[in-house]
């Protein structure tokens, strides 16, 4: 036999039946978004690298050892499988001159790349469910965000205050980083003998990363840290004021993390983070914020934006630790077959079900032939069917099926006969009430 290849490390595969969580989670997002105005956008998984060294900033922890590069063997361009969905968003906008019209809310979803040490809740090829509000400059549309965010648990069953808890932080705008970061400068030389070799390193590059370190030897140091907050304008904390506000006035309680920094250096203003006390060191479901710089530094003409990542794995495990049920995915029906020589008559019978909307099962044959009556049973009470289409000769005889009610609690169902020839007209009576 063949050496059986295994997927790459990290990169996870996703079977039934837990893809039915993801395809129901799919379906509540899709439904939601709309809701809120968001139209859904889709950009490719390679980008030249340039987009994300430019974007993201070259002293952050995804450019500098996170991505996935490599060079087209064709013509030697620079390649890098997305690490997450808004730089390769922005140029797409601005490729296409999309605010030309006005602003523009835009949501994708699909696998972003980070080369980690996989773990529970962090792997290498990862999904996202990303979300972007372009164009607008206003604090009412992050709160909008946050608030549709909110909406989301909700219809997910989850519990916000016990299962999601909401953080956010102003990073004010560049000027009042520029004079913080001064200050942070001074206090963490001030303490070099404490620091170590990482934060050594970005002392000078970004120290404003040094604040978001795990290290719990810094904690001290970074406690004691100027913070940026003492350091925001009026319009600043204005804007701040305003998103808090919302979230105030909707019954939208939220922690105020000065320590809240982000991983990409294109945030400015708000910026927030969902997170669960569930998963361990992986408590981040969900981060986001403003970029009202980034479009302009990716080439185009100067427009705000703000939006969100929500890591999708993360969040089902989350609902796996609340112990949410898999959403059942039986089909409606399983069509019995005892000859497959009926096969040619039953199978135009089971198109017209499922046009009309019925899933239907058909019991198909295996090396040994379709197998005893008793077999298709057995199968038929497994896929958890409501009914079981009877295609027996005898039924058949007469130009009908025999329906049968499966689930009846030991009641062994009655079978009632129906006319093969119209389907469509006694097919709602296999829907589920
Ligand atoms: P972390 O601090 O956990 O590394 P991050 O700040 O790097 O997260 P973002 O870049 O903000 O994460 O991505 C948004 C979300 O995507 C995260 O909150 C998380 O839910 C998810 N995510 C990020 N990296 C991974 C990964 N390697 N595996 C699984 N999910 C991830
Ligand atoms: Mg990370």
């Amino acid at each position: 036999m063949a050496e059986p290849l295994q997927a790459v490390k990290g990169m996870n595969d996703l079977l039934p039946p837990e893809s039915a969580r993801w395809e129901w989670f799919e379906d509540i997002v899709r439904r939601l978004l709309a809701r809120y105005g968001y139209r859904n956008l889709r950009t490719p998984i390679v980008e030249p690298t340039a987009l994300f060294v430019r974007g993201l900033g070259e002293v952050t922890d995804i450019v500098e050892k996170e991505m996935y590069s490599f060079e087209d063997s064709m013509n030697g361009d620079k390649l890098t499988l997305r690490p997450e969905a808004t730089a390769g968003i922005v140029r797409a906008i601005v490729e296409h001159n999309a605010l030309y019209n006005g602003p523009l809310r835009v949501w994708t979803m699909g696998p972003m790349f980070r080369h980690e040490r996989p773990q529970k809740g962090r792997y290498r090829q990862f999904h996202q469910l990303d979300v972007e509000a372009l164009g607008h400059a206003g604090p009412d549309v992050d709160a909008e965000l946050i608030l549709m965010l909110r909406a989301l648990w909700r219809e997910l069953g989850l519990v916000e205050g016990r299962d999601l808890t909401l953080e956010i932080n102003s990073l004010g705008q560049p000027e009042e980083r520029r004079a913080h970061r001064a200050a942070l400068i001074a206090h963490l030389e001030a303490h070099s003998g404490l620091l170590d070799d990482d934060a050594r390193r970005r002392l000078h590059s970004n120290p404003l990363r040094i604040l978001d370190t795990k290290n719990p030897a810094l904690q001290p140091v970074v406690e004691a840290a100027p913070k940026l907050m003492d350091f925001l304008g009026e319009a600043s904390l204005k804007h701040f004021d305003a998103v808090r506000a919302v979230l105030d006035a909707a019954g939208l309680a939220c922690r105020i993390n000065p320590r809240l920094v982000r991983g990409m250096d294109y945030y400015n203003l708000t910026v927030f983070e969902w997170v669960t006390p569930h998963l361990g060191s992986q408590a981040t479901v969900c981060g986001g914020g403003r970029y009202d710089q980034l479009i302009e530094q990716l080439g185009g003409k100067p427009a705000p934006g703000v939006g969100f990542g929500l890591g999708i794995e993360r969040l089902m495990l989350l609902l796996e630790a609340v112990g949410a049920a898999v959403p059942a995915c039986a089909p409606d029906a399983y069509a019995i077959v005892p000859d497959a020589a009926a096969l040619p008559q039953v199978m135009p019978v089971l198109e017209a079900l499922r046009a009309a909307g019925v899933a239907v099962l058909m019991h198909a044959a295996g090396k040994e032939g379709q197998g005893s009556m008793k077999s298709q049973f057995k199968k038929a009470d497994a896929s958890g069917a409501r009914w079981a289409l009877v295609f027996g000769a005898d039924e058949m005889s007469q130009g009908g099926v025999g329906v049968k009610l499966l689930r009846t609690d030991g009641q062994p169902g009655q079978q009632i006969v129906k006319p093969l020839a119209q389907a469509s007209t006694w097919a709602a009576e296999l829907l589920r009430p």
